[in-house]
């Protein structure tokens, strides 16, 4: 096992929110802040960023028919 780098626990339930610009604006920064220093959850948010553009544009797609 390795130490968490950073200080705080990992963002990672936060993330979904933290992508949609959903957290209010003291929690967005620790999840910022959290991601500069975590590589897990900086993978995380790269999963979760893309499966939310994938969710926008199905939405998208589905807002044209
Ligand atoms: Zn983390």
């Amino acid at each position: 096992m390795t130490a968490d780098p950073g200080e705080g626990p990992h963002v990672r339930k936060l993330l979904g929110a933290y992508v949609l610009d959903a957290l209010p604006a003291a929690e967005s920064r620790e999840v910022a802040r959290h991601l500069r220093c975590c590589d897990r959850c900086t993978a995380d948010y790269a999963a979760v960023a893309e499966a939310a553009e994938l969710l926008a544009l199905l939405r998208a797609e589905d807002l044209l028919e």
